[in-house]
């Protein structure tokens, strides 16, 4: 599916519009912002968001302003501001000195409100929550607003008395003065303020008055001069409500909304809320769990910038919400790492090969490529003795059909190495292979027979004598159903059980101690990184994807 989307960029058509001769914005230096709330990590669907953000102001060599979104006080928490730089920062992109906190325009924030109020465009209203619900009409009845003609050196003063702590919470609001009877319910007389004693993370207790989202975002974005304020498409319907605090209020600049689809990808979930409930219940082990779907979990799973800016490049912009198939994500993982990740052989599910006629105590060197796509990438020594590692699926007593790799009678090329036949194994008392035994052929070094007789098959080992012990983490969806959280489903039923896998006494070949990679293809297997907890005392390996691309199997 989305291998066939375009990336055509409606948002690129609107503002070439607006730069053109004659157009809104003609002249002007195209200036975007990314807005988020620090209140959690940033996911995969902030990371469309940024990339369309600071895309655009690079396509149109213009700015892109990072703004922290606080001006809900609640759960916002430093430890969030410098994560989401730092995800920003991983994604290649860059603020320069254009860092701010939506909380910076408080004060300004509320002059606008004075302003409205001095023009007759805003009152100081009494109903309690559930008055206002009640008011509020709905398509052929229009709201009520009983507070509506209070007199403006009355509503100035209230205000005042607001921001000075005289009113308990909840006692009374600001309300823009707009339409009762708009079709669009955003416009019938919005709360622009409410009182709320929360300590901010940022402003301490200055404050017991706190802007809404709808009348501080336009006036941020005016602020600093943003042109094209975009944002997902849940705010299409309170456009009008951000045009009309721009027309109304004296602000230095006009900015201009465009809205863009959300992003969801299938078998996880994507709002912050839930997130946070998985990693304070215990179901993930923390916000950067690489069966996360937080950018942290991502690039702890082994996603590099490059994949992830391919990913939202190629599912396009547009203006209707769509699921993104998971295994496109994989796909466009798998499709980076093939090129850039250097091969190594690991045993996974490792069973003990020996060589009968090989000598006890000899061991050779072989030069294997680091990277058959990039030879400059050069090659690495690997040792080859009497006993190898090989997969325990890589022996069958008994072969079914199709099956080239080890069983009795079969010779097999161990990659790179030589051409072995195998002879036998040794089972323990429950007939689990122990042992798998096998004869060498000298001529066939490096794995190629002198008389061209066809070896079908070719498995991959570690020398038994020189390896090293790792422990592998195999990760799966971490929700059984492709849409766990639509309709009135509870995503918590969906977890799936095998979503982690940890496989130990793997097997891997020894220079991987000081290897500089971070990123790898096990050779048959798939790809795989360090994890962060990783040292050179205790391998451990995060599976990134399969080798196997299930994106386009499905096609
Ligand atoms: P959540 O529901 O996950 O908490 P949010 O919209 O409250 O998301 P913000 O921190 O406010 O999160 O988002 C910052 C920016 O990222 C906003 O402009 C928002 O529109 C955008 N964004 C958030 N989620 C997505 C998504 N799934 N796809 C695209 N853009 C998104
Ligand atoms: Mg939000």
């Amino acid at each position: 599916m989305a291998e066939e989307l375009t990336n055509a960029n409606f948002i690129h058509d609107f503002i070439d519009e607006d730069i053109a001769e004659g157009g809104d914005y003609a002249g002007m230096t195209v200036h975007t912002r990314f807005p988020p709330e620090p209140n959690g990590y940033l996911h995969i669907g902030h990371a469309k968001a940024i990339c369309i953000d600071f895309g655009t102001a690079e396509k149109y060599g213009g700015m892109c302003n990072l703004r922290m979104d606080d001006t809900n006080p609640t759960k916002e928490d430093e430890e969030y501001v410098d994560a989401i730089k730092e995800d920003i920062k991983w994604l290649g992109y860059d603020w320069g000195d254009r860092f701010f906190f939506a909380s910076q325009y408080f004060e300004k924030m509320y002059e606008c409100a004075q302003e409205l109020i001095k023009k007759g465009l805003a009152y100081v209203c009494e109903l309690t929550p559930e008055q206002m619900r009640e008011y509020r009409g709905d398509l052929t009845t229009p709201a009520r607003s009983p507070f509506r003609d209070r007199p403006v050196e009355e509503s100035l003063d209230l205000f005042a008395r607001m921001r000075n702590g005289e009113f308990e919470d909840g006692k009374m609001t600001l309300r823009a003065k707009i339409d009762l009877e708009s079709g669009n319910f955003n416009m019938r007389d919005p709360v622009i303020y409410r009182i709320n004693r929360i300590t901010h993370h940022r402003t301490g207790d200055t404050w017991c008055i706190y802007p809404m989202y709808d009348f501080a975002h336009p006036i941020e974005d005016a602020l600093e001069g943003i042109t094209h304020s975009l944002c997902t498409l849940e705010f299409e319907a309170h456009r009008p409500l951000y045009d009309w605090v721009r027309d109304n209020v004296t602000l230095p600049s006009k900015p201009r909304q465009i809205e863009f689809s959300r992003l969801g990808i299938t078998n996880t979930v994507m709002s912050k809320r839930k997130l946070r409930m998985l990693v304070e219940d215990g179901i993930v082990n923390g916000w950067d769990d690489p069966r996360m779907p937080t950018l942290c979990g991502l690039r702890r799973r082994g996603y590099t910038p490059a994949s992830i800016r391919n990913f939202v490049e190629r599912i396009g912009v547009s203006k209707t919400n769509s699921t993104v198939d998971y295994a496109f994500l994989e796909h466009c993982l798998r499709e980076d790492l093939n090129e850039s990740a250097e091969r190594t052989m690991a045993v996974l599910e490792p069973v003990k090969l020996i060589i009968t006629n090989y000598p006890e105590g000899k061991s050779e060197e072989f030069e294997i490529e680091n990277n058959p796509n990039r030879p400059e990438d050069g090659t690495r020594t690997i040792t080859f003795s009497r006993e190898c590692y090989i997969e325990r699926t890589d022996y069958m007593d008994e072969p079914v059909k199709g099956y080239f790799r080890m069983f009795p009678g079969n010779e097999v090329r161990l990659k790179t190495a030589y051409v072995v036949k195998c002879t036998g194994c040794k089972k323990d008392e429950n007939g689990e292979v122990v042992e798998v035994y096998a004869e060498y052929d000298p001529e066939t070094r490096g794995g190629d027979t002198p008389d061209g007789r066809r070896i079908k098959g070719t498995i991959h080992w570690v020398d038994a004598n020189n390896c090293l012990d790792a422990e592998v983490r195999m990760y799966e969806n971490l929700f059984t159903d492709p849409e766990p959280d639509t309709g009135d489903k509870d995503f918590l039923e969906y977890i799936n059980p095998e979503s982690l896998r940890i496989l130990t006494g793997c097997k891997a070949e020894s220079g991987m101690k000081n290897s500089k990679q971070t990123h790898f293809q096990f050779m048959r297997i798939g790809y795989f990184c360090f994890d962060k907890d990783s040292t050179s005392d205790k391998l451990i390996f995060n599976k990134s994807v399969s080798l196997k691309d299930g994106f386009k199997k499905k096609k």
